[in-house]
């Protein structure tokens, strides 16, 4: 395939780094069209939902009384599930069960914020620690194959022990914290599309079954089937993103959590976790040219929360000095137990062409159906 031309959107900051964007015949690419037409008109910044949330926020009350809890929220730490503990607890009188899954990464930051926040609500904070040993097998084995989704063991982890409450505690909603206001230009799917989709639990065991040296026993998971239609539609297990239903800014998240509960702003987001920050840090663009920044600013720019000139700026350095990475290069090698010209060695190794089994094309057949029945809001690709 012939190699396309770079161009870089007029409004926002998404580029053909992103292998499947378009662009319209003013410059502006296929995700800022798609916010304006058909996310915008809806959303509006988060304003005039208030029946809608009162409404939903009187039904989790309704289903749960009586029960121990009427919600289930991930807290990782970072802003996003921080402000919708907040939220929740402080400005909603809800209940949740508050789970932390440590996966062996966490950064103080993390913990300390996770901390602050739940003593100061007295929410008694369930913590699912992994087991490592596990943990930093699957790590070896996913930087073995040369994929680029090297945060898949963590994240289908994450989704998989959600999935495991829901069925456990008998709690039918789930609070996430995905939101419009910061994350609506999702991460290119190019970027990771040799891996299977996070929930793909075929992928997990293909890729365990050919790169990990030890038998994986500990480890929960989940599948398409299991995660994306009996458990929501079977089991009736809501997964709500009210965050949309109220205006909110990265800005105003930010000052909230500093204000009520001494929160430590961390930079960049998912930068609160050691893995995650070396991957989108420094990884990803070294390895794979892709700097997981420009689908963040350009969050902020489409929703006039940044002015594209700043992101521009901002994307001229990289998102971590050297120092800095090296200082990270050394701690990840440490931690996953191998020297470091062994990590080098996987930076440095061909991209993966390796096929693995998946269940992409049912999760394809499944977001159709979804589109159609108009389910499936966010915007892909
Ligand atoms: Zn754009």
């Amino acid at each position: 395939m012939a190699r396309r031309q770079y161009q870089i959107c007029k409004c926002c900051v998404m580029d053909t780094t992103d292998e499947y964007i378009s662009f319209d015949e003013n410059g502006v690419c296929s995700r800022c069209n798609e916010y304006r037409q058909r996310i915008l008109p809806e959303w509006n910044y988060g304003k005039g939902h208030e029946k809608e949330l009162e409404s939903l926020l009187a039904e989790i009350k309704r289903k749960g009384s009586g029960k121990k809890y009427d919600c289930i929220l991930g807290l990782s730490g970072g802003l996003d599930s921080s402000y919708m503990l907040h939220l929740a607890v402080k400005e909603w009188g809800l209940r949740p069960f508050v789970f932390h899954i440590n996966a062996g990464w966490n950064l103080p930051v993390a913990e300390e914020n996770i901390r602050r926040i739940t003593d100061k609500l007295g929410v008694k904070l369930h913590v699912e620690n992994m087991n490592w040993d596990e943990m930093r097998e699957m790590q070896l084995a996913w930087f073995r194959t040369g994929l680029e989704n090297l945060d898949s063991p963590q994240d289908h982890a994450f989704i998989a022990l959600i999935d495991r409450y829901s069925r456990e505690l008998g709690v039918k909603y789930i609070l996430n914290g995905y939101n419009i206001s910061t994350e609506i230009v999702a991460d290119p799917e190019s970027w990771g599309k040799d891996g299977g989709p996070t929930g793909d639990g075929t992928f997990m065991k293909d890729v365990i079954k050919k790169y990990c040296r030890i038998p994986i026993k500990d480890y929960t998971f989940t599948n398409g089937f299991k995660h994306k239609f009996w458990i929501p539609y079977i089991l009736g297990v809501k997964t709500l993103k009210p965050l949309n239903l109220v205006p909110v800014t990265r800005h105003q998240m930010v000052e909230v959590l500093k204000e009520e509960y001494g929160y430590i702003p961390y930079g960049q987001k998912h930068f609160e976790d050691l893995l995650t920050k070396f991957l989108e840090g420094y990884w990803m663009p070294t390895r794979f040219g892709h700097d997981i920044r420009r689908a963040q600013l350009s969050s902020l720019v489409v929703t006039g929360q940044m002015e594209r000139e700043e992101a521009l700026k901002i994307l001229e350095r990289p998102p971590l000095s050297e120092e800095e990475s090296k200082k990270l290069f050394t701690e990840v090698a440490k931690r996953l137990e191998i020297t470091e010209e062994e990590l080098m060695s996987f930076h440095d190794m061909p991209k993966c062409t390796e096929k693995f089994k998946s269940q992409e094309k049912l999760y394809n057949l499944g977001i159709r159906l979804y589109e159609i029945l108009g389910i499936e809001k966010r915007i892909r690709k």
